[in-house]
């Protein structure tokens, strides 16, 4: 079947999410010139993950090791915290909403921009295995619900209660005063949002979650939002986020934040601007967290977040290590 492109060739001019200050300072010759100069001794593989999941990110670094893309690596990696029924933000074990189902929402692209994604998906432990089934078998990028769980069950994925012992106790408990609030870096939400460079050179990216604790019925936040939770362009980088997903949609946020790449800002520069992008719409709230992370086709890392307390996993030949990122408020 014929596979979907996704803003292939995006342009500036075509990004109606990037405001103007962004248009006016853009320099695209000098970011080509920049970005071909810095890519003459890459890193890779590597791969690096939202939050400390240090399994995933071994998993990956394993896969990236043989001649596997990092498309594999990355639906391989973020597999590991899907399955672990202990991690309660993600996958099977995930914490339900508030009509206590469990609903996955995820997306994956590759280098050449292809993409797939499921939203509000129920009783099937690894949404971002259907979000590639999606992407690579069929000419669409996005599957919700009923439709997405059908189809899953058509590619052989079997139907699995994803609500365990832990979490329905949790959310009983939850019910008894059903407030609803974002507690920051408590595990009330912890999408993995994976970004691998293979030994090729291309890059992939991956993002899973079971989304915002006891939301309301229906949600889908901005995990399985190609540019919103997760962006990759093979030419420049890739970049995905955690926390509140309302506020990364809003700013497309990683779509913005591998825009910027582009314009010639380092991983670690792009990431703050979005952080900030989301702040200057949020100037007096003080109550959410948002965590960005990105890499370029170098190979640089950087990550950036609202409050204190957003790490990520990097692993490539120099190391695996856990990283502290700095935050808009201290
Ligand atoms: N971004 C996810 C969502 O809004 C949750 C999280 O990463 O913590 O669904």
């Amino acid at each position: 079947m014929k596979r979907r492109k996704f803003l292939k060739n995006s342009s500036l001019t075509t990004a109606g999410a990037l405001s103007a200050p962004l248009l006016a300072s853009c320099n695209n010759t000098k970011t080509k010139k920049e970005t071909s100069s810095t890519v003459s001794n890459p890193v890779k593989p590597i791969v690096i993950c939202t939050w400390n999941f240090k399994n995933a990110t071994a998993k990956a670094w394993e896969v990236l090791q043989t001649d596997a893309s990092a498309l594999d690596a990355v639906e391989l990696g973020v597999m590991v915290e899907e399955a672990d029924p202990t991690n309660e933000t993600v996958g099977k074990g995930g914490r339900p909403d508030r009509d206590g189902n469990v609903t996955l929402d995820a997306c994956i692209m590759d280098k050449d921009s292809n993409c797939g994604a499921v939203v509000y998906l129920q009783n099937i432990a690894h949404p971002i295995s259907v979000a590639r089934k999606v992407m690579e078998e069929t000419p669409h990028i996005i599957l919700a619900g009923k439709g997405a769980e059908q189809f899953a069950y058509e590619k052989g994925f079997k139907k699995e209660d994803l609500l365990t012992e832990s979490t329905r106790k949790q959310y009983e408990e939850w019910k008894k005063n059903s407030k609803y609030e974002t507690i920051i870096n408590i595990e009330n939400h912890d999408t993995i949002g994976m970004l691998a460079i293979d030994k090729k050179g291309d890059i992939a990216g991956a993002c899973t979650t079971s989304g915002m604790a006891y939301k309301v019925a229906g949600r889908v936040g901005d995990s399985p939002i190609i540019g919103a939770g997760l962006f990759v362009d093979n030419e420049v980088g890739g970049a995905t986020a955690t926390g509140v997903g309302e506020e990364v949609i809003r700013t497309v946020g990683s779509f913005l934040i591998v825009e910027l790449m582009r314009q010639g800002k380092s991983p670690q520069e792009a990431c703050e601007e979005g952080v900030k992008r989301i702040m200057a719409k949020n100037k007096d709230r003080k109550d959410f967290q948002i965590g960005f992370l990105a890499i370029n086709k170098n190979g640089e890392t950087g990550g950036y977040c609202v409050h204190p307390g957003f790490t990520y996993r990097k692993y490539d030949a120099s190391g695996h290590d856990n990283i502290q990122v700095n935050s808009f408020y201290s």
